[in-house]
């Protein structure tokens, strides 16, 4: 049933990549937030902060026996907000990766541009993401949090305030917990760009029209092609709206889509559960 999801990881790399970066996270903060840039710090690797341009949102080199990041202002206001932190913790996940660290000690992968939007289906990014998202969430602490608590999106933005991540670094990590069948897909002018979704969620394939475009029944195909308004409300969508079903009785189960929109990039993201 399952399929292989190039924008995503397998299980059983994501759950060692999750207990390095909570190793570390519970060495440099035990009982406290994670700063990833303190941890840049610790590990005496240098960093430049500059405009660099549209070309890379944070860096990380090693030339002459020294790591150092670079980030950029263009894309990341600070290096303490949300996204920035996101991107110093990307940039950690190259480092404390051993297979990433390696090949760019040896020179087998070029110091290589890192985009902070979720959007690659390179594998050593996804990883790195991965990392980060567990990094600044560590498992433990989320297990903990959410004990008592069914999801939501309530839970989930007050979650990401909590941990100060964006809402799809908090979703990347509470969908690997497995805590509730969630799928998330990001599109942008109608077109799908990436989906994840949680190893018990019930469908894999989305019944995407030509060239992967959103399907037409579902919130997000309202959003692009009826320009309806969003609300920020949760709103019943079926199975078979989304998904290629195979199973008659699948047919008419009910889900909730949930949809985040940016007017200016023309981006939606769908968070979609059952009911
Ligand atoms: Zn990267």
């Amino acid at each position: 049933m399952k399929t292989n999801n190039k924008y995503d990881i397998p299980r059983q790399r994501k759950e060692e990549l999750s207990d390095l970066a909570e190793f570390i996270a519970d060495e440099h903060f035990p009982d406290s937030a994670i700063q990833p840039d303190v941890i840049v710090k610790r590990n005496n690797i240098t960093h430049s902060i500059a405009d660099y341009g549209r070309y890379f949102d944070g860096i990380l080199q090693y030339k002459n026996g020294c790591f150092h990041m670079f980030f950029n202002t263009k894309r990341i206001q600070n290096i303490y907000s949300a996204k920035g932190r996101f991107t110093v913790a990307h940039e950690l996940g190259h480092y404390y990766i051993e297979e990433h660290r390696i090949a760019l000690k040896r020179n087998l992968a070029p110091s290589h541009p890192s985009f902070i939007d979720f959007s690659s289906d390179i594998q050593v990014e996804l990883e790195a993401d991965f990392f980060a998202s567990s990094l600044l969430i560590p498992k433990t602490r989320l297990l903990k949090d959410i004990r008592k608590w069914h999801f939501s999106m309530a839970l989930i933005n007050e979650l990401k305030d909590k941990y100060n991540v964006s809402l799809t670094a908090m979703l990347l990590k509470y969908i690997s917990i497995g805590n509730h069948p969630i799928m998330i897909v990001a599109s942008e002018n109608a077109k799908i760009k990436w989906f994840k979704y949680s190893d018990d969620f019930p469908f894999t394939y989305i019944n995407a029209t030509a060239y992967f475009k959103v399907p037409a029944l579902t919130v997000a195909g309202d959003i692009f092609y009826k320009n309806s308004i969003v609300d920020n409300s949760d709103e019943i969508v079926y199975a078979e709206d989304w998904f290629s079903i195979w199973k008659n009785e699948d047919k008419g189960r009910e889900f909730y889509e949930h949809c985040i929109y940016s007017a200016k990039n023309k981006f939606v993201l769908s968070i979609i559960w059952e009911k």
